[in-house]
């Protein structure tokens, strides 16, 4: 069984109670982050499953700090782990994953620098390749968005699409899977950079997912607007995450 917790929900900035992207994923024997936000804060929910782990695996869709400024909180939950961050490195970037987070996490700004937060820290870049972490494949497919951004899909079980505007093309022949997170930003395709409710209620195909639950929320919504977003989601079925939402596949 793969189990998948949210942590994080919102896109951008904490908001209304939730933290931005990150999801911990539990699969054969394997932990994982998608994504490193601010809802790496709430692995405080998670303490008695990291204490089961000696390596973290955390994959990301792309270097946004809305995406990566929870590494510096890893040291209170990773102290005893190895821990390998995954970014998409060459070609869709010039520099690589260590380039770009060391610079982040350089000492000057991040007393532990990017090394000090775990009891290893190695990181890796895909390089726009599927690969793996022990026996579970990774697929990685290249998005629209204001940066390269990355689809990563776990096995066939969870998909994650986020920081992407929705292309209908790209999902017509789409491999089934149990679970989609994907972004959601606004009601309609104002932001190109994103994804609409609409775009994804209209151009995503039906039966390919057993689930759909929307990630990286908008944290400029007021309430009306929540609503909105929300009661289009439910014509299809989808549901907006929660932070602490777990979800079992
Ligand atoms: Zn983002
Ligand atoms: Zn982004």
């Amino acid at each position: 069984m793969t189990k998948v917790c949210i942590l994080g929900s919102m896109g951008w900035m904490p908001a209304a109670g939730q933290q931005t992207a990150c999801a911990l994923v539990e699969t054969r024997g394997q932990l994982m982050l998608l994504d490193a936000g601010t809802g790496v804060a709430n692995l405080a929910m998670c303490q008695d499953i990291l204490a089961r782990y000696d390596r973290l695996s955390i994959l990301l869709s792309h270097y946004h700090l809305d995406h990566v400024c929870g590494l510096m909180y890893l040291k209170r939950f990773a102290a005893h782990m190895r821990v390998d961050v995954y970014g998409p490195g060459r070609p869709a970037y010039e520099r690589t994953t260590a380039d770009y987070l060391c610079d982040v996490l350089q000492e000057s700004m991040y007393s532990s620098g990017p090394h000090g937060f775990a009891r290893e820290v190695n990181y890796v870049d895909y390089d726009g390749k599927d690969f793996m972490v022990g026996d579970v494949r990774v697929g990685v497919r290249v998005q629209r968005h204001s940066a390269p951004s990355f689809e990563l899909r776990i096995e066939d079980d969870v998909v994650y699409a986020t920081d992407t505007c929705f292309d209908r093309e790209n999902w017509g022949n789409v491999a089934p899977a149990k679970l989609l997170l994907h972004e959601c930003w606004q009601l309609n395709s104002a932001d190109p950079r994103h994804t609409s409710v609409e775009s994804l209620s209209s151009g995503l195909p039906r039966d390919t997912f057993g689930k759909v639950v929307l990630v990286h929320l908008n944290p400029s919504w007021n309430e009306t607007e929540r609503a909105a977003v929300e009661r289009k989601a439910r014509q299809r079925g989808f549901a907006l995450a929660h932070d602490g939402q777990t979800i079992a596949i």
